[in-house]
């Protein structure tokens, strides 16, 4: 296959701009000039004029809860209600569609942005579906909002205590509001009914489709708080994989609560194949803002501290067994006190053990950092940096609730580059859109989807479009342990590459989020193309 004629910006600074390349079977094997590419063509090849459109590496969403947003496929997308009547009716929609007594799950509302700024409670979800179990989650996936119906399938009644790291809220009597925070939402997964692997596995193919039409060819699937998940996932993945439908590289992470089982068994961050490979192992250092459970060094405008959900202490330790066996983690913390002591730990695990993993450690989030913490971090051997900027443009109003004044210290991506951090970029789907065009469109311009505020928030900490490219490319390709086949167009590597319908480096940055893919080829076959 031959592209000709187009922008291709390689991501590889020894020729940066080109304007051909050749494929062979799965495997880039030349760049250069029209003339030079053109050359090598024969009567077999597929040859594609990109009539000067933009090529780019495939991106990598480094943080996607890709098996989740998947069991959830079918659920109510509620990121697009826009105020508290547009949830009801969504839910209300779905109630009519489906029989009496079947579960309603839904994903992505955000009360913070809702012109009623209410959080939903069972009686509001009651009035609607009377008849039918239902539980919506937050955007941020820390908190969720059960109806009467749902409470009494998970048995969450007056009498039950909240769970270890996990809250039901309660009215003055005891009785539960449907409000579940953390962990007391395993409660309600344990009593929805299980999907059948057929349905499982079409989903996920489904997933994976649509990733295609956004460019993306590789992702680290995440595990959440708990790690009930972790062997269905990785189960899933591998029998994807034997039956051929795995079409995309993936990373999947592993839960930090099966530290001593995977050293045990000398699995490593790495190992597998081109399209599935051992992640991190998943930690949770504290929980998120919007549910104000992202543990903080000082109080929030309206409520406490925050606070640790799995102690430092507990981290730690399993963090230097980890680190010892070649098992890279991942570590998820938001808030300032959180990352100041997750730093900390990297500090001190790096004395004790000077010899490096062969694939960094992560920080996931940070996404409140005093300026002194980054520059410590910045002193760290072997540490990346995880970000969300699709989560930047959904969280301004929260975060200006929860933090006031000093919302200066959040989403700083521009300070944790200056502090040579290498940064990645990522959606954390299905609490964020998965289209990377609004996370680069939010990590440059810092606005919500609707190009408020009009000058940016705190705009200092802006990315240039170049650097938020980098953290969906090549940034990626180097943290996970994959740049000398992945992240760049460069021969010799793995033919995964996009075409755009705009020049993403020219187009006015307001527009980046309408951009859209032409063409996705993945291991040298297109899988998507625009009709
Ligand atoms: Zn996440």
């Amino acid at each position: 296959m031959i592209f000709y004629n187009g922008k291709i910006h390689t991501q590889d600074e020894q020729l940066p701009v080109t304007e051909a390349l050749l494929i062979l079977n799965n495997k880039i094997v030349q760049v250069g000039s029209n003339t030079a590419i053109q050359a090598l063509a024969t009567p077999d090849m597929t040859i594609i004029d990109l009539k000067g459109r933009v090529v780019l590496p495939a991106f990598t969403d480094s943080h996607i809860h890709f098996y989740e947003w998947a069991l959830n496929y079918d659920g109510i997308d509620l990121s697009t209600a826009f105020s508290f009547k547009e949830m009801e009716e969504a839910v209300a929609d779905k109630v009519t569609n489906l029989g009496k007594g079947e579960w309603i799950l839904g994903n992505g509302f955000n009360e913070s942005d809702w012109p009623e700024n209410k959080m939903p409670d069972r009686y509001d979800l009651d009035r609607i579906a009377p008849n039918n179990p239902v539980c919506i989650w937050r955007c941020d996936l820390h908190l969720g909002v059960a109806n009467s119906l749902a409470l009494k399938f998970a048995g969450i009644g007056s009498k039950t205590p909240d769970p270890p790291d996990g809250k039901i809220e309660r009215e003055a009597d005891g009785k539960p509001t449907g409000v579940l925070r953390e962990l007391a939402l395993n409660l309600i997964k344990d009593a929805v009914p299980s999907l059948s692997e057929k349905i499982i596995f079409s989903n996920m193919v489904k997933a994976m489709t649509e990733l295609h039409s956004l460019g993306i060819t590789s992702i680290q699937d995440v595990r959440l708080m708990g790690g009930l998940d972790g062997a269905d996932s990785l189960q899933s993945f591998q029998k994807l994989n034997e039956q051929d439908r795995l079409n995309i590289r993936c990373h999947v992470s592993l839960p930090g609560e099966m530290t001593d089982e995977a050293i045990n068994i000398g699995l490593r961050t790495g190992y597998g194949d081109d399209r599935l490979k051992i992640g991190h192992l998943k930690f949770f250092a504290d929980g998120g803002m919007g549910a104000r459970t992202a543990w903080m060094l000082e109080k929030y405008v309206d409520a406490e501290y925050g606070m640790p959900l799995t102690s430092v202490k507990d981290i730690e330790s399993a963090v230097s067994k980890a680190d010892g066996a070649g098992l890279s983690v991942m570590v998820h913390s938001i808030g300032d006190r959180a990352n100041r002591e997750i730093v900390s730990m990297f500090e001190r695990i790096e004395e004790t053990n000077p010899e490096r993993p062969h694939i960094p450690h992560r920080i996931e989030h940070v996404q409140m950092i005093r300026p002194e913490d980054l520059e410590k971090m910045g002193q760290l051997q072997s540490i990346t940096t995880s970000c969300q900027p699709n989560n930047l443009s959904l969280d301004i109003s929260m975060i200006e609730m929860a933090v006031g004044d000093k919302s200066q210290y959040t989403y700083t991506l521009k300070s944790i580059l200056n502090n040579k951090l290498p940064l990645i970029l990522s959606s954390d789907a299905p609490v964020c859109d998965p289209n990377p065009f609004m996370g680069i469109f939010s990590a440059v311009t810092r606005k919500r989807m609707n190009n408020t505020p009009e000058k940016g928030w705190h705009m200092e900490q802006a990315l240039t479009v170049e650097e938020a490219v980098a953290g969906y490319t090549i940034a990626p390709a180097i943290a996970s342990g994959v740049k000398n086949v992945l992240g760049s167009i460069t021969p010799g590597k793995f033919a995964d590459i996009i075409v755009l319908d705009k020049d993403i480096f020219s187009i006015d940055p307001e527009q980046i989020k309408n951009i859209k893919i032409d063409i996705t080829v993945f291991d040298g076959q297109i899988v998507y193309e625009k009709s």
